[in-house]
């Protein structure tokens, strides 16, 4: 069932809209911008109905809010109001509403909009969501990267969060597809994804397939050396999958690892930690490959071999 989220400061507002949509829906209530706002980043909500005259902060505020953060930016918001002047209209409208709705209500013309509006919101996460996919491995892809990359580097500066990301080599892959054939080399590459893709769970990591042989992933949160332990047993894993190479490296197919560890500074660039970690990448392709070599936040630098 779809969750809606209803911001409104008035109960009888609220039980009006309850009573209207609780056969379809699951509701959920909050009185004031702030327990909104609280409740809204928990995600997970296919529709906000939003007053805009509320106590303790504005409904255009409260947008503003939401349209600022990844995972409410998708979020539809209807806005709710008495106010019917065409001037609110339109700035609410700018803000990123899909719709608004004055007061007072009539049953039939919100079911209908909250109907459309979630049906659309649906079609556009499903778009969204292909367009972020990889066709050949079905982890997330170089697009999903760019975007929610950057969303959690905008994290990690505003909650004072470190911030790890790291870039993954297949090991002479060349030389794989050489003696193996491409096709076989397309499998390999799936796999190693598909396994290395388990590993990043959370819901702010975030593992994507950069190309070829290449991925990233960014995770929050860890302290440089745990990062560095939790890379080396990921390298462990894909080596652990056995699948036969004739290179001088190993039997088995393996992985070399770069990665950085710090806490963004507001003036930061990703880019640059992004070419740090493809640094400390070089750098485990220089020492033997199949390791994991990483820098933490004062440039001092972990090699596993
Ligand atoms: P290194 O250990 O230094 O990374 O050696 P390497 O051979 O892996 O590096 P190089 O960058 O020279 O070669 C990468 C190879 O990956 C070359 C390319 O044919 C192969 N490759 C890239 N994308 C794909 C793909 O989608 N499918 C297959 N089968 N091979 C790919
Ligand atoms: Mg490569
Ligand atoms: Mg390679």
């Amino acid at each position: 069932m779809d969750k809606i989220l209803v911001i409104d400061d008035s109960s009888v507002q609220t039980e009006f809209l309850y009573s209207m949509l609780n056969d379809n829906y699951e509701l959920i209530i909050r009185h004031t911008a702030k327990e909104g706002l609280e409740t809204a980043i928990k995600g997970g909500y296919s529709l906000v109905l939003l007053d805009i005259v509320m106590p303790d902060m504005d409904g255009f505020a409260f947008l503003k809010e939401l349209k600022s953060m990844e995972l409410t930016r998708y979020v539809p918001v209807i806005l709710l109001t008495s106010l019917s002047d065409a001037q609110y209209e339109e700035r609410g409208l700018r803000l990123g509403a899909v719709d608004y709705i004055t007061k007072p209500f009539n049953p039939a013309i919100i079911k209908a909009r909250v109907y459309t509006h979630i049906q659309l919101y649906h079609y556009q996460m499903q778009f969204k969501e292909q367009a972020m996919i990889d066709e050949l491995t079905g982890v997330s892809n170089r697009r999903r990267y760019d975007t929610e990359g950057a969303s959690r580097w905008e994290e990690a500066i505003r909650f004072e969060l470190s911030f790890s990301i790291c870039i993954f080599d297949i090991d002479k892959f060349k030389l794989y597809n050489d003696t193996f054939g491409h096709p076989a080399g397309d499998k390999v590459i799936t796999s190693v994804a598909q396994k290395v893709a388990c590993r990043f769970k959370r819901s702010t990591d975030l593992f994507a397939r950069y190309g070829g042989e290449e991925f990233v992933a960014v995770f929050l949160g860890s302290q440089a050396e745990s990062a560095f332990e939790f890379l080396k047993s990921i390298r462990q894993d894909v080596e652990d999958m056995h699948i036969p190479h004739s290179s001088q490296v190993s039997p088995w197919v393996t992985i070399s690892v770069g990665g950085v560890t710090m806490t963004p500074q507001a003036g930061d660039k990703l880019e640059d930690y992004l070419k740090l970690a493809d640094t400390m990448l070089y750098d485990a392709k220089r020492l033997g490959r199949n390791q994991v070599v990483w820098s933490g936040p004062s440039r001092e630098q972990w090699r596993e071999k």
